[in-house]
């Protein structure tokens, strides 16, 4: 696919790179001061969050650990399953740490009310979640969301991450894909 052949799959830019970058560098500050005499364990969910997450992570001056999980709730189309799937798990004991989930988007929620429960079972001491994205109008369960990047339509975007059957991750914008692609 080529440069042209991949605009023409997509219908808007919502959020460009600058803005996604100056909302970090606000969200890397609060979170700074909010875990000023902690230690951080920033947890990715593959393979969305790794745009997020790299840049976040360099955002805040702090020592921070990173590890990932990879779960499973959309298989290559745009609806949530609401089933959740460990792929990979962490590396890391949560006993008596502080976790910030960092993901990419919110849809209807499921994936991460479900991650939340899970996370805080295995002893952590604190969890809070940091998305990039959140779709109010999608939500089937309310999740609490400490640190939110842009609440955006509900549309299917792709872009800094975001995939459809796998493409378009490496587009530096969160672009709306056209209908056209998937219908
Ligand atoms: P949820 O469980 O909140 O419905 O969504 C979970 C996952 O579905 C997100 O972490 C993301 O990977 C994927 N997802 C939800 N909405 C979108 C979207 O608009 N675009 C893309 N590419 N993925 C989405
Ligand atoms: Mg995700
Ligand atoms: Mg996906």
């Amino acid at each position: 696919m080529d440069a042209r052949e991949i605009e023409s799959d997509l219908s808007e830019v919502l959020v460009t790179e600058a803005e996604i970058h100056e909302k970090l560098a606000e969200l890397a500050r609060r979170i700074e001061a909010d875990y000023d005499d902690k230690d951080l364990l920033l947890v990715g969910v593959l393979k969305g969050a790794v745009m997020v997450m790299a840049d976040l992570a360099r955002e805040l001056r702090s020592q921070v650990n990173m590890d990932w999980m990879a779960v499973s709730s959309y298989g290559v189309g745009t609806q949530s399953s609401g089933v959740v799937r460990i792929l990979k798990d962490l590396d890391t004991d949560l006993t008596g740490r502080h976790v910030l989930i960092v993901e990419d988007i919110i849809d209807s929620g499921l994936t991460l009310s479900w991650l939340l429960g899970n996370l805080e079972s295995r002893g952590a001491e604190s969890v809070e979640i940091c998305a990039l994205l959140r779709k109010p109008d999608a939500a089937k369960v309310d999740v609490t969301v400490k640190y939110l990047g842009f609440d955006i339509p509900n549309q299917f975007v792709v872009g800094y991450g975001l995939d459809y059957a796998e493409r378009y991750r490496n587009l530096r914008d969160v672009a709306v894909l056209s209908p056209h692609v998937y219908s």
